[in-house]
This record gives structure tokens, sequence and C-alpha cells, in this order.
């Protein structure tokens, strides 16, 4: 095995439209495979790939209106301000409102508000991390070597998908340690998060965002 390559230059990628851009400088080597019935919907596939567990404060996200973070932005692009990004600079504020969120109880996902382009998805219990949807990534900036690392959520794959013989694992859910990271983050939850089950989403929500765009 390779030792984890450091990329060259920061990797990127966008959405099908270009509204949303991003970039790391991480490297992404490790992709999983993900069969869940919500991941083959979103992705029209017989799964959708991410690059699990950058770290979000390497990633920065960009959106073509106010061409990079740190651009100015104009008023009119800071209007339908959610909670948080009215607290956000403008151009970060700018980024926030060009993508559209969807939590469940554990993660969220997020796409481009345009086109609805799959951009990548965050899980609570590791909100410092990010997953980004390897689709999206440009191949002309790549420079590494994405290796499989694991078929995931088996148990709800396609019936006309045969997975390859490619010698990694598959789990028919999570991992079962990172299952259980899970499992324990939700009892943390039940005992000291907001009792309302709406208050509880909206706050991990703003959290995660948080995480994702104020670069700390
Ligand atoms: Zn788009
Ligand atoms: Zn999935």
């Amino acid at each position: 095995m390779n030792s984890t390559p450091t990329p060259k230059k920061p990797l990127t990628g966008s959405c099908s439209c270009g509204l949303i851009s991003w970039s790391t400088t991480s490297p992404v080597t490790k992709a999983t495979f993900c069969h869940c019935k919500t991941c083959r919907q979103i992705s029209g596939a017989p799964f959708l790939a991410f690059a699990g567990s950058i770290p979000a404060n390497t990633v920065t996200w960009t959106c073509r209106s106010t061409s990079a973070l740190g651009a100015p932005t104009s008023p009119s692009e800071q209007s339908h301000s959610t909670s948080m990004s009215s607290s956000l600079p403008p151009e970060i504020a700018s980024v926030v409102e060009s993508m559209t969120f969807a939590q469940t109880d554990v993660a969220v996902r997020a796409f481009c508000k345009s086109c609805r382009t799959s951009l990548c998805m965050a899980y609570f219990c590791r909100s410092e991390d990010v997953d980004l949807v390897l689709g999206t990534m440009d191949d002309d900036e790549f420079d590494g070597h994405v290796r499989i690392s694991s078929h995931i959520f088996t148990s709800q794959k396609a019936g006309w998908y045969e997975i390859g013989d490619d010698g990694v694992e598959r789990f028919e859910r999570f991992p079962p340690a990172w299952e259980e990271t899970i499992r324990q983050w939700k009892d943390t939850q039940a005992i000291d998060g907001p009792s309302n089950e709406h208050e509880r989403g909206a706050a991990l929500l703003e959290m995660i965002k948080a995480r994702w765009f104020l670069r700390k």
C-alpha cells in the first residue's frame, strides 16, 4: 500500500450547473460506495461514491455568483438569510444560500439549490469531517489514487446490480464500530439535546453549517 499521497494542488469539484464548487487540500484516496436506497435515488445509479472523512476545515466552498470566498458580494445576493447565514460574512452566506440541505436524525446532505447535484454529507456525531460526493470531483485535477475502501448498506443494494469481486469489505449497514459511534451519539442527544425534535434538528443543521463554512 502506498502511503497517503499529499495532493500537489488542491483537489476541486463542482455541481453540474457550475454554481457551487469545492476544493480541498486533503488527499482524496478512499472511496466508500453506499448502496442505500436514498443514495441510489439521489444518484440515479446503483450506489453513491463518497470520499469519506475529509476534514471540513480543509474544504473551501465557492459560489459562482461571488467567484470565490472572500470576493465582495452585492447586497442583493444577501437576501433570504437563514438564522445562521445572517451571522455569516456575506460571501460565505451566499454559498450557504446556494445550497439546499436534507437531514435525517443522524446526518445531513447538501445539494446545489439550482441543479440539485448532491455535493456532500456529514454525520452529526463527527461534524468535523465531511464526505464529499466523489462524482463531483474534477478528474483532471486528480493526481492521487482513489481506492475503494468499503461497500456499505449492501442490505439495500439494487437487485439488478451485482458488486464485482473487488476484494474490499462489505457491510449490510454501517461498519459495526461506526454504527456503535452513532448509537452512542444518539444516546447523548436524547439526554443533552433539546427535547423538541424540530429544535434539535435545527440546532444540528446550524452546527454542521458552521463546521463546513466557518474555517477555523
Ligand atoms: Zn448546480
Ligand atoms: Zn447511502
